[in-house]
């Protein structure tokens, strides 16, 4: 397959932010290489060997964060 030089990553085969719970910041705050720039569901995250990290699939680092919701019920938003 051609990979083209696409300025965010290979992200048209990514689910739509809306259905995404996760995403991940490695390399997001661009440290001269490319940004991992996953994003997806907790279902479609790995866990690492203890079961206590999510670790992304396709970088396999443990920088998954949380999506924020800001439609998400406000009380529920404070206890995370
Ligand atoms: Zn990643």
């Amino acid at each position: 397959m051609m990979i083209g030089s696409e300025q965010n990553g290979d992200t048209k085969d990514l689910p739509q932010w809306a259905d995404c719970d996760f995403f991940c910041i490695h390399d997001y705050a661009g440290t001269g290489t490319s940004p991992c720039g996953w994003r997806g569901r907790l279902l479609d995250a790995r866990n690492d060997e203890s079961g206590t990290k999510l670790l992304c699939p396709r970088c396999g680092c443990a920088t998954i964060l949380r999506i924020p919701l800001d439609r998400a019920d406000p009380s529920e938003a404070q206890n995370a």
